[in-house]
């Protein structure tokens, strides 16, 4: 592992990844690493082939130099766990390296940093956008990780990526909590045992909050008038302020509905603790709350399936994602992990002659076609099957894999503005490949995308897949595609190798 500590040596070592065509990751922190942090690495590693940690603590985003001077620090310790991780690059810049004499420029934290965090501590989400952005311009990782225990930091960022057109992808993890509940965190480092025991109220009064929504409570004003009382009966802690906002825009809900989140700051001894909780249907995980909250619109279904919510929005909706909002969930992974692969595995972008397009589909990212040359599952066999060849290696000879619908909806139901947004990343991905005579689609979901965002149909004209392929199993047509100059494609249309109960013929023949 790498220890840096210098801007120009981690530019060197980023650029160097890069030229090796890796995936990197950025893991930002302020040091005193805990399961929280590696909660992160874990992930990204995962996720992404390098693996870089940041260790900052940025006296811009402290209010109060007191608070600063507290923060718990122990860079070695630090650099011992990451080194046992494995982490590739541990960057840990001095004050002055960040911001030298005569640093005088800051980033804009936008609106959403203005209400909860932004109120309480004028400044912070300033500093914490600047530091961010530097972050990203120094290490220009593809993919940046960041906790849903910092609930507003995360949706300030992911504004922050959308609205200046950042280059990375960003991935928000579950909040990783101690046995009794509390949000593990630094802070909690500086309290007694007593304060410690106190700061269970916090965790308490979310669930209390999770509850009552479950037992059909929606009025958000009553169950803030219980999590406050919750707090009234504790005298280790000065709540400083609870509420339920709608994840979006961070603005107080009236009535409760999956993905509203739940928010607490409250004072325990000399720490001002945080923490959140996403509501959502009884017995969703917490990477499915997450997803709700970060990609769905406001909630204004009306046909309530479980009391206080309503089914409408039950759906994970992708509606408002914005160039795939620039967030990807935990669950699957990140678009340009795969591109990083691709690109890898085709030195000579000339020779794929025949694009497949079609979801892996992988459970995780170790059983990517491209990550995991010799492995088997049941994609890969019935692709290689389907286009009749043996492995990977011979594979490569003559096609590329290429992911149709990579947004955070893995669902049969992705809507249409998500489709056309991956679709832009399909194009790119075409693009790379100058050669390409033929592209198999694999599946519906392929099928709609690709009609309808490549060949530009309208969805009136779009033949159900269906009976398109009832009669042999699969279908051909060449047409002409503009957004890649016009050029003339064969077009196969399959079943997807491994989704539903259809399967298609072997098409090896026809693809030369
Ligand atoms: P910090 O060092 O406190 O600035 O945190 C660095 C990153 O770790 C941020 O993205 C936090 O949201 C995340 N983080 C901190 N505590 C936790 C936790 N308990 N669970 C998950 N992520 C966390």
């Amino acid at each position: 592992m790498r220890v840096i500590s210098t801007i120009a040596e981690m530019q060197g070592f980023a650029r160097e990844v890069r030229a090796r065509g890796k995936s990197m990751a950025l893991v930002p922190t302020m040091g005193a690493l805990h399961e929280g942090h590696l909660s992160l690495v874990r992930q990204a590693k995962r996720q992404c082939d390098v693996i870089v940690v940041s260790i900052f603590v940025n006296p811009k985003q402290f209010d109060s130099a007191e608070d600063l001077a507290r923060y718990p620090r122990n860079l070695e310790k630090d650099v011992e766990l990451l080194r046992s991780f494995k982490v590739d690059a541990a960057f840990a810049p001095d004050v002055p390296g960040l911001y030298p004499q005569g640093f005088s420029a800051s980033v804009d934290e936008g609106e959403l940093a203005v209400p909860l965090e932004g109120a309480s501590r004028p400044g912070h989400f300033r500093g914490v956008a600047t530091v961010v952005v530097k972050l990203f311009n120094i290490v220009k990782p593809d993919v940046a990780y960041f906790g849903q225990k910092d609930f507003q930091q995360a949706q300030v960022i992911r504004h922050l990526v959308e609205d200046l057109n950042l280059e990375v992808r960003l991935v928000i993890c579950p909040t990783v909590r101690e046995p009794d509940g509390v949000a593990v965190s630094s802070r909690n480092a500086s309290l007694n045992d007593k304060e410690r025991r106190a700061a269970r109220a916090l965790f308490r009064s979310l669930r209390l909050a999770e509850e009552l929504a479950h037992s059909g409570e929606s009025d958000a004003r009553k169950v803030l008038v219980e999590m406050r009382k919750l707090f009234a009966a504790e005298p280790g802690v000065q709540l400083e302020y609870a509420t339920i906002v709608e994840p979006s825009a961070l603005q107080p809900v009236e009535r409760l509905a999956p993905g509203c989140v739940a928010l607490v700051a409250a004072r325990a001894g000399p720490a001002r603790l945080i923490d959140n909780l996403i509501l959502g249907p009884p017995g969703t995980s917490p990477e499915t709350l997450l997803q709700l909250a970060i990609s769905s619109q406001p909630v204004v279904g009306t046909h309530a399936m479980i009391p206080g919510f309503e089914t409408e929005a039950v759906r994970l909706r992708v509606a408002s994602c914005r160039h795939c909002a620039a967030i990807s969930s935990i669950q699957l992974p990140p678009r340009e992990y795969l591109s990083a692969y691709v690109k890898m595995h085709y030195p000579d972008l000339a020779v794929p002659r025949v694009a497949i397009i079609g979801r892996d589909a992988p459970a995780t990212s170790d059983m990517y076609l491209y990550r995991n040359p010799q492995g088997h599952n049941r994609f890969f066999d019935r692709l290689f099957e389907l286009v009749g060849v043996k492995n990977l290696a011979e594979f490569k000879t003559r096609f590329v894999l290429a992911d149709a619908v990579r947004c955070h909806a893995s669902g049969p139901h992705v809507p249409e503005n998500a489709l056309a947004y991956c679709a832009e990343h399909l194009r790119a991905e075409l693009k790379l490949f100058p050669n390409l005579e033929s592209v198999v689609i694999l599946g519906h979901d392929a099928y709609l995308q690709f009609q309808r965002f490549l060949l530009e149909r309208a969805p009136a004209n779009i033949r159900p897949f269906d009976e398109l392929l009832k009669m042999d199993g699969w279908a051909r047509e060449d047409a002409r595609i503009s957004s890649l100059g016009e050029r003339l494609l064969h077009i196969f249309y399959c079943y997807h190798p491994t989704f539903g109960y259809h399967r298609s013929p072997s098409i090896a023949q026809w693809l030369g």
